[in-house]
């Protein structure tokens, strides 16, 4: 077994501190990635409060991985020594249900290896993530990442790039559509900034005034403070596509009336309580409500090409471990231009 140093919270009333544990040694299929850079996604929060249930203790969050392979298992074919690598939310899945096979693993039918707050394949022992200095994964479960990105600013696509890429891929956005995007944080942000690359025509609703110069920065056309309820009218029946990334209860009748006939909002927040949907909010313009979870693994490396390519990082904030707490209150207070990244150097 590997000796691994990193950071774990013991409960949903406890902080993170450090805590060492260890990973198996490669095997023949697996990487050993040194961890360079992790994000901080609403989702390990959501998870180290124990917001969604069932969580599992002690917690290693962090699945906005990137870092360095320091060793390669014999039968490894796609990464050396040396070459970048990155790990998303999911480390391993049956390989053998229909959405695996369909390159949709992270709709797996059977057992899923969440990063971590998760079980390995053998459905036992427990996934830690990446605020930790090493990981173990099979290189099937592993992207390459361009070097000629800035690291720290790749990171946070393993989850929020990947997360806003794929619904605007599956929901067809393209060239000349009216594109809302709910949330200006992590998600949002990327959402922005993937959606007017392929062409849309970019709104930011936001509940910040003060992210009305970022959201044009970004790319968006238009800005609309979502609290004030008559310009949130001004725009109804209007979007092609809304994609919420709301990590809160909201009201979200008030977005799907922003709709026009047929179109669909997607959600990716995750916000822990229900949210309530009014039947005429859908039913009279045959409006489509859905949901999207992350990205496969064939997805995931389109779309850090595609990012590469376009030259598309997230704004980050560059952090040392022991600033994570700090780290989560100021997101949860909406603090955040657009990302923390954590420089595990610092570990
Ligand atoms: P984040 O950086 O904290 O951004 C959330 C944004 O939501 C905030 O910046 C804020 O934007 C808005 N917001 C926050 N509280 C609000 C409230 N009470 N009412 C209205 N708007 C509010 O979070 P994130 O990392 O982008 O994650 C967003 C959500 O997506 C989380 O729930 C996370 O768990 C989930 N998620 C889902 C997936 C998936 O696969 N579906 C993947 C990753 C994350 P404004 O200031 O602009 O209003
Ligand atoms: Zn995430
Ligand atoms: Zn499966």
């Amino acid at each position: 077994m590997l000796p691994i140093r990193g950071y774990a919270t013991k409960g949903p009333t406890s902080i993170l501190e450090p805590f060492k544990f260890e990973r198996r040694e490669p095997g023949p299929h697996d990487v050993l990635i040194e961890i360079l850079y992790c994000g901080i996604c609403h989702s390990d929060i959501h998870q180290a409060l124990d917001e969604w249930g069932g969580a599992i203790f002690p917690m290693v969050p962090g699945h906005e991985i990137v870092g360095r392979v320091m060793r390669v298992g014999a039968q490894v074919k796609r990464f050396k020594v040396g070459d970048l690598a990155g790990v998303g939310c999911f480390v391993d899945s049956c390989r053998v249900c229909a959405s695996c096979k369909a390159g949709l693993e992270q709709y797996c039918e059977g057992h899923i290896a969440w990063t971590y707050n998760g079980t390995e394949k053998d459905e036992k022992t427990p996934t830690y993530g990446g605020y930790s200095s090493q990981i173990v994964v099979d290189e099937h479960y592993t992207l390459k990442i361009s070097p000629n990105l800035p690291l720290a600013n790749v990171a946070p696509l393993l989850c929020a790039g990947i997360t806003t890429y794929s619904p605007l891929r599956h929901f067809k956005v393209g060239p000349g559509q009216r594109v809302g995007v709910v949330g200006l944080g992590g998600l949002g942000h990327m959402a922005v900034k993937l959606a007017s690359s392929m062409g849309a025509q970019v709104t930011v609703l936001s509940t910040s005034k003060t992210k009305e110069q970022d959201a044009r920065r970004l790319g968006a056309h238009d800005f609309v403070l979502s609290k004030d309820s008559t310009s949130l009218e001004a725009h109804a029946n209007r979007f092609d596509f809304i994609l919420d990334a709301v990590s809160a209860p909201h009201d979200i009748n008030a977005y799907l009336r922003l709709l026009r006939r047929d179109g669909v909002l997607a959600l990716v927040g995750a916000p822990p309580k229900p949210l309530e949907v009014h039947a005429f909010s859908l039913v009279p313009k045959r409006r489509t409500l859905a949901g999207s979870n992350i990205g496969g693994i064939r997805e995931t490396q389109e779309m850090l090409d595609y990012c590469a390519a376009k030259n598309i990082t997230s704004d980050v904030e560059v952090i040392p471990i022991q600033q994570v707490e700090a780290a989560y209150d100021r997101t949860l207070k909406g603090d955040v231009r657009y990302r923390f990244v954590i420089d595990m150097k610092t570990l």
